[in-house]
């Protein structure tokens, strides 16, 4: 690229454009989801070697993590067929000497030869003498290879990328270094001025190379939490400006009052709780105010969620506006429609169904007219081509299934109507604050009385009979059973078999005396409601299911849930499952039965086993997950982060959201030239979103 001057340059240039890269490398390069020299920059190490953590190899001691430099004396491999085999090679420094052992790696003995200087880091064993298994590995000496320096006294950290088969850190490194040398000063500021100025920031482009290659630890901490930051702040913005946006929305100031309150309570056959009471006093209060509500309502399962909701769309409803709620799946909708219409049978209140199945001609002209007061529906079905007469309130149930995007759609004609969403996925306050930063959050935090908490056990699969007996004794005392049979993706038409012959099994052999019914996704609508109401009446006391009973089915006098496979669920979701007990005034009883094969399989069962508090169980499945899969980061909408982490650096993510605030109370539209960096990253991130942003 020797001719070209650097005002042609741009970040956005296919990563080709940088010295050392050509469409090999950049096809290498894209497994790393590096398309642009943008991408490139933003490539960062997962780790840096320490120059100081080398240590010689008489002083490696077996069971210790270990990095030393050794030269290559010999390479032994002792094959066994196929690509398995032993990868044996010995290296040497002033101090002794270490054999390096790969298994079943074969191809890597074309990388080694006598005389060969590498770095070698892993697990340290004594064997036949000194051996360290499965290192990581790269040569080191010749610079000009962009071997490690080591011993370069300028920096004694070196950066260690995600490798991919093909390209050795010693590659990459140098053409990191062209990326920053050419094109460093070419990206933007996204982090204004005056914020730079207060927290003292280093320019983008000394950060990022300190972020590459810092010259000490303290320089590369600082450099990540500029960059955190900033990655922080584009996402905060983002979601501060969409709070605007609903903010100054034209909305609906419904009245409340006694009378309306006294006319709802007498529909319910119990007393609210004080939680319930506290969170209906703030949504009422969102509700009178003309900006429309747009609430989360976090609460864990059976805590009486949906209860605050019907008391919302009752309140709707004496208002003279429609209402609908949205449940993820058909099961749960013609469930709420069950459960509503029980509580509304001495009610003029009109409801309405519709599910992909139900939602029928007819339905839909009462909805268009305005005769159905409360429409109970699949997020599927709703939101897409269902026109409202008056639509004053929705109520998205279970949010962390469908992703932010689904809230922009609901309107009538101009007006935005309130929005309630319901999530039993327990995040901490702080973190969906700022999260669902655009949300005002309220929090069931007791249980309707009586409750006590669910009995957790693990079984193994060898006591199963004894489970069995146990079901037996409560089924005949009156109580309802689940038995449920997990259907994992990959293997959904085995595992469906198996729910199917579990309940033949065990209506036929183990059961006989009792009505033993199945429920599970594959089946039609109509089926699903039949064994749904049978169970519901209590003329059936066991239902095998798969995990679709996971959401909300309601039936309070089933006290015993037996979960098959345990090993193979996630937290959240052992948890939601045993929601589903334990929601009556009787003792209820969860057994989970596994053979757990790992470490993590057997501490999510000991979790649950310990505690039924689900901010307890989150906080430990974000310990053994990470954030972005409780999250689902990619259904939330949410953008994914590179560097930050939503769990990790909270400290980071508030400055940020306060920054935020103050910078679009300042700027609302991003207009002043100070912004225009953020406002295009904004808009490159955003692209699909703005209209709820109200940029661009
Ligand atoms: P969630 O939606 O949070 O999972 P629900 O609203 O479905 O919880 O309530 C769970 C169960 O508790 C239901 O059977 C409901 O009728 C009952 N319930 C809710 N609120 C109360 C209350 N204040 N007193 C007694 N029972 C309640
Ligand atoms: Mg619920």
């Amino acid at each position: 690229m020797a001719g070209e001057s650097a005002s042609s340059r741009h970040i956005g240039d296919p990563v080709q454009y940088v010295r050392g890269v050509g469409p090999k490398r950049a096809e290498l390069l894209l497994r790393l989801g590096v398309r642009t020299v943008s991408d490139l920059l933003y490539l960062f190490p997962r780790k840096y070697h320490d120059r100081r953590d080398l240590i010689q190899i008489a002083d490696a001691r077996p069971g210790s993590h270990a990095m030393i430099l050794g030269d290559v004396t010999k390479v032994n491999l002792h094959r066994r067929g196929r690509g398995r085999g032993v990868l044996r090679v010995t290296v040497r420094d002033e101090s002794g000497l270490l054999d390096a052992v790969w298994f079943n790696q074969n191809y890597l003995a074309r990388r080694f030869d006598a005389g060969d200087t590498l770095l070698l880091w892993g697990p340290v064993r004594a064997y036949n003498g000194l051996e360290i298994t499965n290192p990581g590995f790269e040569h080191v000496g010749a610079e000009e290879h962009g071997g490690i320096a080591l011993t370069d006294e300028r920096s004694q950290l070196a950066p260690v990328y995600p490798m991919t088969e093909g390209l050795s850190q010693g590659q990459l490194r140098p053409i990191i270094r062209a990326a920053l040398d050419d094109y460093a000063s070419l990206v933007p500021e996204v982090v204004p001025e005056s914020l730079r100025a207060r927290y003292g920031m280093a320019p983008i482009c000394e950060a990022l190379s300190q972020a590459h290659f810092p010259e000490s630890a303290d320089a590369k901490e600082g450099a990540k939490r500029r960059l955190i930051y900033e990655e922080f702040l584009v996402f905060q913005t983002a979601v501060a400006l969409r709070r605007q946006v609903t903010k100054t929305a034209r909305g609906i100031a419904f009245k409340t009052s006694a009378e309306f309150d006294r006319r709802i309570c007498e529909l319910f056959p119990f007393e609210l709780t004080r939680s319930q009471n506290t969170v209906l006093d703030e949504i009422k209060r969102d509700m009178r105010t003309p900006a429309p509500m747009n609430r989360l309502l976090q609460g864990d399962v059976g805590c009486g969620k949906t209860v605050v909701a019907l008391y919302a769309m009752l309140l709707a409803a004496a208002n003279k506006y429609q209402s609908a709620i949205m449940a993820p799946t058909e099961i749960l909708a013609e469930q709420h429609h069950r459960t509503v219409g029980k509580m509304l049978r001495n009610s003029r209140v009109r409801l309405g169904l519709l599910t992909g199945s139900h939602g029928t001609p007819e339905v839909r002209g009462e909805v268009e007219r305005g005769e159905a007061d409360i429409v109970i529906g699949t997020h599927a079905v709703i939101p897409s081509g269902v026109s409202f007469h008056r639509l004053g309130l929705g109520v998205i149930d279970e949010q962390h299934k469908f992703g932010v995007i689904q809230r922009g759609r609901l309107r009538w004609k101009g007006h935005s109507p309130d929005v309630l969403v319901m999530t039993a996925t327990p995040i901490p306050r702080t973190l969906a604050l700022t999260l669902f930063g655009d949300l005002d959050v309220s929090v069931i935090d007791d249980f309707p009385p009586g409750r006590k908490p669910v009995l957790t056990k693990r079984i193994q699969p060898a006591g199963l009979g004894r489970a069995y007996e146990f079901i037996r004794q409560q089924v005949a005392s009156g109580r309802q059973a689940y038995v449920v049979c997990p259907i994992i993706e990959q293997s959904e038409m085995f595992d469906l078999r198996s729910a199917i012959e579990t309940a033949k099994e065990l209506d036929e052999n183990v059961f006989p005396e009792f009505n033993v019914g199945l429920l599970h996704g594959r089946m039609s609508t109509e089926q699903k409601e039949r064994s749904m109401g049978a169970f519901g009446r209590g003329e059936m006391q066991i239902m095998v299911s798969t995990i679709v009973v996971e959401v909300g089915v309601d039936v309070p006098n089933a006290t015993v849930m037996l979960v098959l496979h345990a090993e193979r669920l996630g937290l959240a979701q052992l948890h939601q499952l045993r929601g589903r007990i334990g929601r009556g005034t009787e003792q209820a009883t969860c057994l989970l039965c596994g053979a757990p094969k790992s470490e993590d399989a057997k501490r999510r069962l000991e979790v649950m086993c310990e505690t039924t508090d689900g901010f307890t169980i989150a906080e430990e499945d974000l310990r053994l997950r990470g954030t972005g899969e409780l999250f689902g980061t990619r259904q939330h909408g949410l953008p994914e982060v590179r560097i930050g982490d939503f769990t990790e650096d909270i400290e980071l993510l508030e400055r940020a959201r306060d920054d935020s605030a103050g910078l679009v109370a300042d700027d609302p539209k991003l207009e002043k030239p100070e912004h225009a960096p953020l406002r295009q990253r904004i808009l490159e991130l955003y692209r699909d979103r703005l209209s709820l942003i109200g940029i661009g």
